[in-house]
């Protein structure tokens, strides 16, 4: 919040500093361009000026030498010489008003040594110089003292403003008169006519008397002493004209020291810039007065023109820093954004990391489980051999001891009966031994087969051969109990994998049980089928006895279990043929038929229709 405050604050001062910046250069420039404009008026004013001055010599230098040119005319001097001869009078004064036409004056006239016009190029007009005296006319007073006269006035008659030249006519090394010769200067000012300048020429006492703007006549730039006052009115020189006081308000001046004025024009007053030059000849001065106003808004326009372009270009550059502050914001988001990334797949790395570590520590550990298992395993097959070789051990010695224990009583039964004499029980003695051990040798004969080797090979077996092969086996005892033998066999004769023998002594066990379980059924009867289903063959004993009760169902497959008294099964059957059919690759399964009675069905690989070579 601070920082945000702190950086607003700066960014306020950079602004108001590059403002203030702004509106320095912007008055730098103005007040550049104001003193550049100004010159450059002054400059051109000067030339004005120049020229002003050359076409006013000019315009009165043609004048100059008329007077004196007039002075030596025979007949002007003859005039002044004779001035009551109407004659004279008369020819002096057509002579002059042809001069006056030729020279382009506006009177020529002469006068006594009295300042009385004798004759005059106006004589035939109201305003007629004749009979009119002169002499307080300084032009005439210079001229009739021997000097060349010039000077300003307003005629007394013609209330017109000239210039008067004036010289002295001499005769016989004296002054007998003055010719004098006005030229009307308002001519001269027709030229000067311009919007923005006014030319003013004043005279010695300041008075404006010529300009290029009338309502500035006769007024004064300085104010006037009564002295002056007193000579203006002594020579006439304006006349009855009234004489103010121009009040030019100095406006300062510019920075090359030229002075402003404020100027009045019309109503409110306008500020001019002015120059002046002397022309001491004529005792005057030239003064111009340039309008400011074209060049002040000339200079504001160039400001205006130059804050605008630094207005432009500090907004400019404020984009660009802005966009330079945006372009590195983003990046810095962007590379926060990236540091995000890297920082979350780091972590996520690590995570992996961790958690491969921990698998490979499930996997160690599952191994050693595994293991741990595998010995546990081991341990117990081993156990459980143990067990089943403890089991098969007291079962064996059961049913070895019980029969070995029967014989001994017989053997010792006999041997008494035959000390007796009695030979014939001590025989009946000796057939039960023998019996016994008939049994025995049975018990042995059928362990051998658990000592088979397991990994004979296989060949291929035609199923109803080996069926008829056991049906054949124990035909004599079908005969003897009258059993019913149904075969549902294929027509074509199905091969299995396995082994010839073994089989049949398989289907040999599994009949011989149909025909134990029926021991008490009126019309015992043994189905026996075969068929293919897939690539498995499955052969099927059924009988129509009790079925096998649930309760022993789980362990009719074990070694020695039998449910039929002492000395008639040796529970091995089964066990037996269980085993074998599991070599072959097969099951062997029992369960009781829904129509009643067990069934035993013998799945078998199918070995493809091609009979083999047979083996045992
Ligand atoms: P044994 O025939 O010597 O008893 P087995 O291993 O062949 O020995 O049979 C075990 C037991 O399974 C028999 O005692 C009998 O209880 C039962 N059993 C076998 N076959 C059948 C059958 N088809 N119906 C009913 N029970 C049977």
């Amino acid at each position: 919040m601070r920082a945000g405050v702190t950086s607003f604050a700066k960014r306020l001062g950079i602004w108001a500093l590059a403002t203030g910046l702004l509106a320095m250069l912007a008055l730098i420039s103005l007040e550049l361009a104001t003193n550049y404009l100004l010159d450059d008026l002054a400059q051109r004013a000067r030339t004005t000026l120049g020229i002003t001055i050359a076409g006013l010599k000019g315009a009165l230098g043609r004048y100059r030498s008329i007077p004196q040119l007039i002075a030596d005319n025979p007949g002007i001097r003859a005039l002044l010489l004779a001035p009551a001869s109407p004659r004279l009078v008369r020819a002096a004064n057509l002579e002059l008003k042809r001069i006056n036409a030729a020279v382009q004056a506006s009177d020529v006239y002469v006068m006594n040594v009295s300042g009385l016009t004798l004759a005059s190029s106006n004589y035939e007009l109201k305003t007629s110089f004749v009979g009119q005296n002169f002499s307080y006319r300084p032009y005439f007073q210079d001229a009739v003292s021997g000097g060349l006269g010039r000077y300003f006035a307003l005629g007394t008659t013609s209330l017109k403003r000239g210039y008067y030249f004036a010289s002295p006519v001499r005769a016989d090394g004296r002054i007998i008169g003055v010719v004098a010769v006005k030229v009307d200067i308002d001519q001269l000012e027709q030229s000067w006519q311009s919007k923005d300048q006014v030319i003013a020429v004043t005279d010695e006492h300041g008075i404006i008397f010529m300009s290029s703007r009338p309502d500035l006549l006769f007024n004064s730039l300085r104010p006037l002493s009564e002295a002056s006052r007193r000579a203006i009115r002594a020579s006439r020189k304006y006349n009855e004209a009234e004489l103010r006081e121009l009040d030019l308000s100095p406006q300062g001046s510019t920075q090359s020291g030229l002075a402003l004025v404020a100027v009045p024009a019309g109503g409110k007053p306008a500020e001019y810039l002015m120059q002046s030059r002397p022309m001491p000849a004529e005792g005057w001065d030239i003064q111009i007065l340039s309008r400011t106003g074209a060049a002040r808004t000339q200079a504001y326009i160039f400001s205006s023109a130059v804050l605008l372009v630094l207005l432009s270009t500090m907004l400019a550059a404020a984009f660009l820093v802005l966009r330079r502050q945006q372009l590195l914001e983003r990046m810095r988001n962007q590379s926060e954004v990236q540091e995000e990334l890297e920082r979350r797949v780091k972590a996520r790395t690590t995570e992996l990391d961790e958690t491969n570590a921990r698998l490979l520590e499930e996997i160690n550990e599952r191994k050693s489980a595994e293991e741990e298992l595998r010995k546990t395993q081991a341990d117990l097959v081993q156990a459980g051999k143990l067990a089943a070789l403890g089991q098969m051990s007291a079962a064996l010695s059961h049913e070895f001891n019980q029969p070995l224990g029967a014989a001994k009583s017989y053997a010792d039964n006999a041997v008494a009966f035959i000390d007796r004499g009695r030979i014939d029980e001590a025989r009946e003695n000796i057939d039960r031994i023998s019996m016994l051990v008939g049994r025995m040798g049975a018990i042995s004969r059928h362990l051998r087969n658990f000592a088979r080797k397991p990994n004979v090979e296989l060949t291929t077996v035609p199923v109803a051969t080996i069926i008829n092969d056991a049906l054949e086996i124990l035909d004599r005892r079908i005969r003897a109990l009258n059993i019913k033998v149904r075969l549902d066999l294929p027509p074509d004769e199905l091969w299995v994998l396995g082994g010839q023998v073994r089989l049949q002594q398989v289907l040999v066990n599994l009949i011989n049980n149909a025909i134990d379980a029926m021991e008490a059924v009126y019309e015992p009867e043994v189905v026996i089928s075969a068929a293919a289903t897939g690539r498995k063959i499955c052969l099927s004993v059924r009988d129509r006895g009790p079925g096998i009760p649930e309760e022993i169902a789980e362990r009719i497959f074990d070694p020695f279990f039998t449910t039929r008294g002492v000395g008639k099964g040796l529970g091995l059957g089964l066990s037996i043929s269980y085993n074998i059919i599991r070599d072959f690759g097969g099951h062997l399964q029992a369960h009781n038929h829904e129509g009643g009675g067990a069934e035993f069905r013998i799945m078998l690989k199918s070995a493809v229709n091609e009979p083999q070579k047979v083996q045992p």
